[in-house]
């Protein structure tokens, strides 16, 4: 019985590897979580919802998802996810902040204190003020996909200041609004909240190249 479970997992590691399918973990704790998961499921990988910090070990990735960036950093804190979390990114594990999450990521944030300190950028929370609080662009993010796709800005915050080890992905009226530090991906907008699927692909194809 023992054995079978064994050659059993064995099997399923196998089947994952071979069909290059990925563990995608996604931060659940607030926010739009449930929306990743979706697109990261239709594409045929499989997502795990993180709650805990050993949910951490053995995904391939990791999604930290837009919602409330004050409330995440807390629960991170106190959920004793964090310094675990920061020594996975700092040895490689793929990541990728949307909206919240690139300000969960920044090494600072304007005029606020900063939470994981791991990437290279300098962060305006709620950069487009209150009137603009949502807007939707389409647009074509050079080196990523040809056609224009949606991008939908809410609340969203935009980078002000990078480091050298930061590639620009896509400025939208002269902002940085998504950008690549090694094995660390961020952008302003919701790619979870459209049809389209090109970021998550891009994600997923980022795994692969590290
Ligand atoms: N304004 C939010 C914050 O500061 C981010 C908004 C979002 O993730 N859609 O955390």
């Amino acid at each position: 019985m023992g054995l079978m479970y064994i050659q059993l997992m064995k099997k399923k590691e196998w089947l994952i590897e071979g069909t290059k399918m990925k563990r995608i973990g996604v931060l659940a704790l607030q926010g739009a979580f449930k929306e990743h998961i979706k697109i990261i499921k239709s594409l045929g990988h499989e997502a795990v919802e993180i709650r805990k910090a050993t949910q951490l070990n053995d995904i391939h990735g990791v999604i930290l998802p837009g919602g409330e960036s004050t409330a995440i950093g807390k629960l991170l804190k106190d959920l004793k996810i964090k310094g675990i979390l920061i020594k996975k990114i700092n040895s490689g594990l793929p990541i990728w902040g949307t909206c919240a999450g690139m300000i969960l990521l920044a090494k600072e944030i304007e005029g606020e204190k900063p939470y994981l300190k791991v990437m290279d950028i300098r962060v305006r929370r709620n950069a487009y003020g209150t009137q603009l609080d949502s807007f939707i662009k389409n647009e074509v993010i050079e080196n990523i996909s040809k056609k224009e796709i949606p991008l939908v800005f809410i609340r969203a915050p935009y980078i002000i200041d990078i480091g050298d080890k930061i590639e620009v992905l896509h400025k939208t009226d002269g902002n940085i609004v998504a950008a690549r530090q090694n094995n660390m991906l961020v952008t302003s907008f919701h790619p979870e909240l459209t049809d389209d699927k090109t970021f998550h692909e891009y994600f997923i194809s980022m795994i692969d190249d590290i």
